[in-house]
């Protein structure tokens, strides 16, 4: 081609592998769990057994590679297994700064699991500059992992500046890009060393696979480890599913820029509501950070946003029971829209307000989707 492939091209022809003895359009799904050494005891194909090899997980893989400009890329059973695999990959004793308010799921692990382990962890206010420079130490500090726009209060974290602060302190950058997707933001070109994803929401968005993903810029030691992690703890996603993403993932770009119009056109119509306390969206101005949300997301602001009620607690809950249309589902990302009273899903300790409602924006009728929640509010 005379110039480099736009993503929209990639995905919606998903690198189809040259496979001029079939002619397929749709590559296959490899299922078999092991694979035939060559009669002089290699593995020429490099290809040795189902837990560290698939060649349907390796081309999704590579899809999602090239789409975030990484060097290599790893597919896991979740989102969860792809996190805690990085944070494995790590000695007991490192020190790990990660945002106050994060994925509720990976905090609770990261307080509990990971410090028994031996991790030194701390929480930082990430829209803070200040406290992630005085949280990293020089001698220790291995990792710092930022999850921008964050679940559920939609801060973005300047990606670039904690780049440098990593790269200062000798730590790699790890971001949860779940939310931006590959579509909206591209964190290794920005300085990150790894990005992750849950590949459950946006990459396969039909709300039927499981998935995590990392990718990377480098194939350094570090990533190498991680590479063993999977490999011998096992979090791998199955063929199929890695089949069913690759699936999802070739409408990304349409879903993605339908969920961001929508969600933007809900957040300004909502904004102003006589229910409504605040209305957390990085696309709308009064946003405390859309300025650097305009620089680094490109093309739209995300499908997701969540609102306060002035009337507290009871009032979300009941507005939540009262939709019609939207979902009263945990997740995020598909085709479906959801609505969730965050504080009910992550308990006692939660950060999250309890009037906050979350909203992930699908692909249906934003008209539909206004009228639902006005009638629910009313
Ligand atoms: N990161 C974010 C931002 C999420 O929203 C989630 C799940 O909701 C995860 C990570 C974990 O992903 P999974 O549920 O696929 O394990």
């Amino acid at each position: 081609m005379p110039h480099p492939l736009k993503p929209a091209t990639v995905l919606a022809q998903a690198l189809t592998p040259d496979t001029p003895h079939s002619a397929e359009i749709i590559p296959a799904t490899h299922i078999s769990t092991t694979y035939e050494r060559d009669t002089d005891n290699q593995y020429r194909t490099g290809l040795s057994y189902g837990r560290p090899h698939n060649p349907s997980t390796q081309h999704t893989e590579q899809l999602l590679a090239h789409l975030e400009d990484g060097s290599d890329a790893l597919l896991f059973g979740s989102g969860m297994a792809a996190a805690t695999a990085v944070f494995q990959a790590l000695q007991p004793g490192d020190h790990v700064i990660a945002p106050q308010v994060m994925y509720w799921s990976l905090r609770n692990w990261l307080l509990g699991m990971a410090s028994d382990w031996g991790l030194i962890v701390s929480f930082v206010d990430i829209s803070d500059e200040q406290s992630i420079e005085q949280a990293a130490q020089t001698d220790n500090t291995k990792l710092i992992w930022i999850e921008t726009p964050s679940n559920p209060m939609w801060e973005i974290t300047d990606i670039r500046f904690v780049a440098n602060i990593a790269q200062q302190c000798g730590a790699k950058l790890v971001v949860d890009s779940t939310v931006s997707t590959p579509i909206l933001t591209k964190p290794l070109s920005l300085g990150a060393d790894i990005v992750m994803h849950s590949a459950t929401k946006y990459l396969n968005g039909h709300t039927d696979v499981l998935a995590g993903a990392l990718v990377c810029q480098q194939q350094d030691g570090f990533w190498q480890r991680i590479c063993d992690v999977r490999s011998h703890l096992g979090g791998i996603i199955s063929p199929r599913d890695a089949a069913m993403l690759m699936r999802g993932m070739r409408t990304l770009h349409l879903r993605v820029r339908e969920c961001c119009q929508s969600a933007l056109i809900i957040a300004q119509h909502f904004e102003q509501h006589s229910a409504i306390k605040a209305v957390l969206y990085p696309g709308l101005v009064s946003h405390p950070q859309h300025i650097l949300a305009t620089k680094q997301m490109q093309g739209g602001f995300g499908g997701m946003l969540s609102i306060r009620l002035k009337n507290g607690e009871d009032a979300a809950i009941k507005a939540a029971a009262k939709v019609k249309l939207w979902k009263r589902a945990t997740s995020l990302g598909g085709v479906e829209s959801l609505i969730e009273h965050r504080a009910s899903v992550e308990g006692e300790n939660t950060p999250v307000p309890l009037d906050l409602l979350r909203l992930s924006v699908g692909v249906e009728d934003v008209d539909d989707l206004i009228a639902d929640l006005e009638q629910a509010l009313s």
